[in-house]
C-alpha cells in the first residue's frame, strides 16, 4: 500500500488532521486490513465509477482503494543533527512515498508557535533545511564510498558519483534538486539514493475555520500560495479543525456540512486526490459478483505488473487480461452488450494498463 507521510513543525495541526484520517477511517468499516499501528491511518479513495460499477455488477462487496497516512512526530529546528527524535524522524519519512507538509496558516494565540510568531514561510525552510541537512550527510557518505569504485574507473560508479555531486551542489545552494531535470535513466539510479528531498511534496496550509470561506484574506495562505508555486509544489487548503468535524459525521451529513461551508468535497480529500496525482497513481477495477473493487497502480505499469497488485501468482503465471474500458462501460450499459460490440478486448503482456480498465486475469497457477 502507498504510503503518505505527514509532517511539520509542532503545534501546526498535524494531529488535529491525522485523529481526522483515524476517525473517518473508524466509519469506513468492513476493509480487510491487517493490524495497524498508532500512528498509521488508512484512507480510501472516493471514486465515483466505483458506485456505477456496483449498480451494474451489484456485488456483495464493494472495496475502494486506499492508502496509509502516517504521522511523523518530532520534526523540529535541528533535526538533521539529532535535535527532537532526531535521525528517528527522519529515517520515517526515507519510508514513505510522499510527504504531506502542514503548514500552519492560523493565528491564535492560545496556541504558541515554536519560533513565537506564525509565519509559513519561515516554517517551510527550516523543514526545508533539515531534509537537505540530512540529504547531504548521506550523500557525502555515498561519495565516499564510491571512491575506490571510481579509481577503478567503473563507469556506473562514475556516473553515480556524478549525479550524487550534481545533487549536492544543489542542495549546498539551499535548492530543491527536485525541480532538477533528469532523464529516465537518471531518475532510476538517483531512486536508489532514496533522497528525502526528491519525494513529492505537497503543503497542507491549515487555516482557522472562519477563514475557511476568504483564504484570499488570509497573508499566511497567500504567502504559502506564492513560496509554492517558486517551488513547482501544489497547496491544499483544509482547516483541521473543520475536518475533525467532518470525519466524526455520517456520510450523508457530511454532504450537507460541506454544503454549508460552500465546499465541495473535504480538504482531506483534495489531499487525497492531489497526492495521487503527485505520485503519477491511476486506477483499475475488477469487478464481478463477489467483489468490486479498485486497485492503484503507477502509470506505464503493464498487464502483469497490475495482475501483480492483487497477488504475485497473478503475475508470475500471467496469461491474458480481459479488459474493458469503463467508458465502453458506460456507453453500452452493460458488460454483456460490451462484449457483444467487441469491447472486451484479450490483451497480452505487454499493454500498459489505462486508467479506468476493468480487468479479468488469467493466468497459469
Ligand atoms: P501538532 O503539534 O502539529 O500535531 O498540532 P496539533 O494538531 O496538536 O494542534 C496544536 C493546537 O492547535 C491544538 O490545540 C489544536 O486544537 C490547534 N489547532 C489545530 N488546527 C487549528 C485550526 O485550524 N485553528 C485553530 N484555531 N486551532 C487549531
Amino acid at each position: 500500500m502507498l504510503k503518505a507521510g505527514i509532517v511539520g513543525l509542532p503545534n501546526v495541526g498535524k494531529s488535529t488532521l491525522f485523529n481526522a484520517i483515524t476517525k473517518a477511517e473508524a466509519l469506513a468499516a468492513n476493509y480487510p486490513f491487517a493490524t495497524i499501528e498508532p500512528n498509521v491511518g488508512i484512507v480510501f479513495v472516493q471514486d465515483k465509477r466505483l458506485d456505477v460499477l456496483a449498480q451494474k455488477y451489484k456485488p456483495k462487496k464493494v472495496v475502494p482503494t486506499a492508502y496509509e497516512f502516517i504521522d511523523i512526530a518530532g520534526l523540529v529546528r535541528g533535526a538533521s543533527k539529532g535535535e527532537g527524535l532526531g535521525n528517528q524522524f527522519l529515517s520515517h519519512i526515507r519510508e514513505v512515498d510522499a510527504i504531506c507538509q502542514v503548514v500552519r496558516c492560523f493565528d491564535d494565540e492560545n496556541v504558541t508557535h515554536v519560533d513565537g510568531k506564525v509565519d509559513p514561510i519561515r516554517d517551510i525552510e527550516t523543514i526545508k533545511i533539515e531534509l537537505n541537512l540530512a540529504d547531504i550527510e548521506s550523500i557525502e557518505k555515498r561519495i565516499q564510498r564510491l571512491e575506490k569504485k571510481v579509481k577503478t574507473k567503473s563507469k556506473e560508479a562514475i556516473q553515480e558519483q556524478e549525479l550524487l555531486k550534481h545533487i549536492k551542489d544543489t542542495l549546498d545552494k539551499n535548492e530543491s534538486p527536485r525541480l532538477l531535470d533528469f532523464t529516465e535513466e537518471e531518475l532510476k539510479i538517483i531512486k536508489n539514493f532514496n533522497l528525502l528531498t526528491m519525494k513529492p511534496m505537497i503543503y497542507i496550509a491549515n487555516v482557522a475555520e472562519e477563514g475557511l470561506h476568504e483564504p484570499e484574506k488570509n497573508p499566511h495562505y497567500q504567502n504559502v500560495l506564492s513560496y509554492a508555486k517558486q517551488e513547482k509544489t501544489e497547496v491544499v487548503l483544509i482547516s483541521a479543525q473543520v475536518e475533525m468535524e467532518i470525519a466524526s459525521l455520517q456520510p450523508e451529513e457530511q454532504l450537507t456540512f460541506l454544503e454549508a461551508y460552500g465546499l465541495e468535497k473535504s480538504g482531506l480529500n483534495e489531499v487525497i486526490e492531489k497526492s495521487y496525482d503527485l505520485l503519477g497513481l491511476k486506477t483499475y477495477f475488477t469487478a464481478g459478483e463477489p467483489e468490486v473493487r479498485a486497485w492503484t497502480f503507477k502509470n506505464g505499469m503493464k498487464a502483469p505488473q497490475c495482475a501483480g497488485i492483487i497477488h504475485s501468482d497473478f503475475e508470475r503465471g500471467f496469461i491474458k487480461a480481459e479488459t474493458l474500458a469503463y467508458d465502453d462501460l458506460i456507453k453500452y450499459g452493460t458488460p454483456q452488450v460490451a462484449k457483444e460490440n467487441g469491447r472486451v478486448r484479450l490483451e497480452g503482456k505487454d499493454y500498459v494498463v489505462k486508467d479506468g480498465d476493468i480487468m479479468l486475469f488469467r493466468f497459469n497457477v
